[in-house]
């Protein structure tokens, strides 16, 4: 069995908004889908670990954001490789505008946002899939929707030098960029310099986009 397989799906990307007890965080996700069309559903599926979820499992109310090709790599920078356990990342955000239902979109960057409510939701181990009605929704541009490979090929960073060679070995995450250095380690996370990748736990992930160690490549 090759897992490469599910590198050839082929996803949107989106920023989710949501806010529950006054706490308002977004994230960047590529799976919401629409599944129904009487009524209008999105399905949504959002990792456990991240904060969104939790709020939007409390809330069952959010917006979808849908990035378009023009965005540029800080909006998912800001969306993506940080926790809003760690920072409020409406703090210092200026490209959002609030939807009827109270909660924030994005503005620049999106050509369409929907606000949506939870009906049902599914357990699947690792994420959670919520099934949501659209109660509103808005065309902003004529842009292009982002797909996950317009990210790959045109958004994200190109890297740019090799490594020093005294670094020691080096994988990079293909998902952020980041790169995992085995002199370094990764101390904020309990891991200490020297840790060679292989010792790396398996539950490890990415320090930014949080995506496991299979989405790492070895760089050198
Ligand atoms: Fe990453």
């Amino acid at each position: 069995m090759n897992s490469k397989a599910m590198y050839k799906l082929s996803y949107g990307l989106f920023v989710v908004t949501v806010q529950h007890e006054g706490k308002l965080n977004g994230c960047i996700t590529n799976t919401a889908i629409q599944v129904a069309n009487s009524p209008d559903r999105i399905g949504l599926a959002i990792n456990k670990a991240n904060l969104t979820h939790d709020l939007v499992a409390a809330s069952g109310v959010f917006n979808i954001s849908i990035i378009s090709t023009d965005a540029k790599f800080d909006l998912f920078k800001h969306f993506g490789m940080q926790s809003g356990r760690d920072v409020d990342k409406f703090a210092d955000f200026a490209d959002i505008a609030t939807a009827a239902n109270g909660l924030p979109y994005v503005t620049k960057g999106t050509n369409a946002y929907m606000s949506c409510k939870v009906c049902e939701s599914f357990d699947l181990g690792s994420h959670t899939f919520f099934v949501a009605t659209i109660e509103d929704m808005e065309v902003l541009a004529d842009t292009p929707s982002c797909t996950y490979a317009d990210y790959q090929s045109d958004i994200k960073p190109k890297r740019s030098a090799a490594p020093a060679a005294d670094e020691g070995a080096v994988y990079r995450c293909t998902i952020c960029g980041y790169e995992y250095k085995e002199k370094d380690g990764d101390p904020a996370n309990g891991i200490a310099p020297g840790t060679k990748w292989e010792d790396l736990p398996e539950d490890w992930v990415c320090p930014l986009c949080k995506h496991p160690k299979s989405d790492f490549e070895k760089v050198q």
